[in-house]
């Protein structure tokens, strides 16, 4: 799973929701024109009082974590992958 994967999966009103967010922003500013109201009601990305299962139940949490253990992963096997061809040049 993708990071993307991942974040397509956060709570609809979370900035970082590529299907989520911006569409719901979007239509919000077609409808009355104005997205004053709407950004004051998000805190940190979510919506204050967002009832959905992310934000609900703290489900967000483990993919929050699950974020952070892949971007680590991801930079030591780029890392490790760097180095080998490098050395694989160097033969
Ligand atoms: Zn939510």
């Amino acid at each position: 799973m993708t990071i993307e994967e991942i974040q397509a999966r956060l709570c609809y009103y979370d900035r970082r929701n590529p299907d989520g967010y911006i569409e719901f922003l979007c239509t919000q500013i077609e409808m009355d024109g104005t997205i004053e109201r709407e950004l004051s009601m998000l805190t940190d990305g979510r919506r204050q009082g967002c009832t959905c299962d992310n934000c609900a139940t703290g489900r967000a949490e483990l993919a929050e974590i699950i974020m952070a253990y892949k971007k680590v992963t991801d930079f030591i096997l780029s890392t490790i992958e760097n180095r080998l061809t490098k050395n694989n040049n160097q033969c």
